[in-house]
């Protein structure tokens, strides 16, 4: 007879729901295992023992982090297509404290978290599952759609930073005690402003101490707001939190509004009175429908729409339509998609274009974005040829999102988006110039946090995306 092989069983630690300042107290989990794959996870340094530490310590801040990695990436994992990876390999790296500041990235190598003191408050913005999940949200859709990283558009990036807060909103509903908590306070309308829909509390506190008005009265982001579509070149490239701005955390806010909105909508469509399992159902729908919907929507400077419709045909064909009405309300009522273009989705006799599918070869034509060569002078670095992806891949379904006034908004040319951003980037100081251009000439933005860099390549510049941070701008 074989030994049974025992395991001893794993110890208990102490977590965060959401955030250190929620208003949730911290509940127990057991101990995660972060090597676990699919989504293997490392945190650097020194290993910490699991038990059961105290709020304010190390070690409650290292399994606080580790448990919501863990959450976040075994509910993503679940879903993702067999075989994919992190871009950065099989294990993503996370760092805990990589020094001072108010910040959290994902970079391609891996994770890093910060701290920063106010007042006498620390904080650090790892000890914070809303932050955290974020961030691995973002290596998430790298995971699944690599192509959006480079692509210059208002739409895309801000589509990223959305998929991050959703991230955190899935991966908090993956929580008994959080589910239960967010019906309690809602009365089973999830739609209406809570614990959940509230991003990041701590961190937004610590930005409106240093500048009022950079984050929500009440958290960083709430994904319970009221914004409409905007066509992004109408907006202005910064302001205060309570305005749209075409900043791409900003401008998220408009597609993580209409989703939140539909994620409620899915909910009281199952059940009048919605209960803790039709919850977790219903999150569990809304992360299929965006791991089978975002591989297949083209990379346009209208992203937003085309995300939009292909939640719709994946919900045709993954659920037969039950959340049909749920999508399209709330997608139309954020202007997300027009009201002209909602129709033709779902609509008999409507022809859609191939899928792309994972497999497609690389350099296959109508899966790519387009390289676009601009010239540099007006960046103030002469006589170069500036390289950048724009976002000009085919489109499926003929969709647009709202005008302002009446029917659909024009989408702008590939050329003329990627144009729009770059110029966004330099403005607000986010490309690291490095070496590159004449000190007369170039404006360099000591100061300001970048997001991309300048990479030679033979006679030419290419412009090329290093981070996605977690979106304040020590300078604004
Ligand atoms: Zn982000």
């Amino acid at each position: 007879m074989r030994r049974a092989t025992t395991k001893a069983p794993r110890a208990a630690v102490r977590a965060w729901e959401d955030d250190p300042k929620s208003g949730g107290k911290p509940i127990k989990r057991t101990g995660p295992q972060l090597g676990t794959a699919p989504l293997a996870l490392a945190i650097t340094g020194p290993a910490v023992p699991a038990k059961l530490y105290a709020p304010g310590t190390r070690g409650f801040r290292y399994w606080a982090a580790a448990e919501a990695l863990r959450r976040a990436a075994d509910f993503w994992g679940a879903l993702l297509p067999r075989g994919t990876s992190w871009q950065p390999g099989r294990t993503l790296r996370v760092t805990l404290d990589a020094g001072v500041d108010l910040n959290a990235y994902y970079d391609r190598r891996g994770l890093s978290f910060f701290h920063d003191t106010v007042g006498k408050t620390t904080v650090y913005s790892g000890e914070s599952p809303d932050v955290v999940c974020h961030e691995l949200g973002h290596a998430v859709l790298d995971a699944l759609r690599p192509e959006l990283w480079d692509a210059m558009s208002v739409e895309v990036a801000a589509f990223h930073e959305s998929f991050g807060d959703i991230s955190a909103l899935l991966a908090g509903l993956q929580l008994p005690s959080l589910r239960r908590a967010v019906l309690a306070e809602t009365g089973a309308r999830i739609g209406r402003s809570s614990r959940l829909s509230r991003l990041a509390e701590q961190l937004g506190w610590a930005l409106r101490q240093i500048l009022p008005g950079s984050a929500e009265p009440d958290c960083l982001r709430n994904a319970v707001n009221p914004f409409f579509y905007r066509a992004p070149e109408t907006l202005p490239p910064s302001g205060p939190s309570s305005s749209l701005t075409a900043e791409p955390h900003s401008f998220s806010r408009v597609f993580t509004g209409g989703w939140f909105e539909a994620l409620a909508g899915m909910l009281a469509s199952r059940a009048s009175a919605p209960t803790e399992a039709d919850l977790l159902q219903v999150s569990l729908d809304a992360g299929r429908l965006l791991v089978d919907a975002i591989p297949a929507a083209p990379i346009v400077a209208d992203y937003y729409s085309q995300v939009a419709a292909h939640l719709i045909e994946s919900d045709a064909v993954l659920f037969r339509g039950r959340y049909r009405d749920a999508l399209k309300s709330a997608l139309v009522r954020r202007g997300i998609l027009s009201l002209q273009t909602a129709s033709v989705v779902t609509a008999p006799g409507t022809t859609a274009r191939a899928r792309r599918t994972r497999t497609a070869p690389a350099g296959g034509g109508e899966t790519q974005t387009r390289r676009l060569s601009l010239s540099a002078d007006e960046f103030g670095l002469e006589g170069r040829a500036l390289v950048v992806e724009a976002p000009g891949e085919v489109r499926r379904f003929e969709v647009a999102s709202a005008a302002e006034d009446l029917g659909s908004r024009t989408a702008p040319a590939p050329e003329h988006e990627a144009r729009r951003f770059v110029e966004y980037l330099f403005r607000r100081g986010r490309v690291d110039l490095g070496a590159h251009g004449r000190a007369e000439t170039r404006v360099a933005h000591p100061f300001a946090r970048k997001t991309h860099a300048l990479v030679a390549q033979a006679e030419d510049l290419s412009l090329v995306r290093r981070t996605f941070d977690c979106g304040f701008d020590p300078t604004s």
